[in-house]
């Protein structure tokens, strides 16, 4: 994979998690004006789905989580990149 190639994978994963977040802010404030409380923490440090909302929620280093939906999805760049590496 070349050098821009890498760049523009990073580029579309920022933007995929950071789309994910902001889905799950705006799905949070129709709850909340339909009366419906907030999940309980903690939340997942890439989509921030709620512990209750994904099927396992991973502790990493200090305050990170991730759940398993994310890490799937950053397990399989990480093995596309092995991949074009052979
Ligand atoms: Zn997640």
């Amino acid at each position: 994979m070349s050098d821009e190639d890498k760049e523009l994978q990073l580029q579309v994963t920022h933007e995929f998690f950071h789309t994910a977040r902001e889905i799950r802010k705006v799905e949070r404030q129709v709850l909340a004006e339909q009366g419906v409380r907030a999940p309980e923490g903690p939340f997942c440090s890439f989509c921030n789905s709620a512990k209750g909302e994904v099927p396992v929620l991973i502790h990493g280093q200090g305050d990170a989580y991730v759940c398993s939906n994310c890490a799937r999805i950053i397990g399989s760049m990480a093995k596309d990149e092995n991949e074009s590496q052979l």
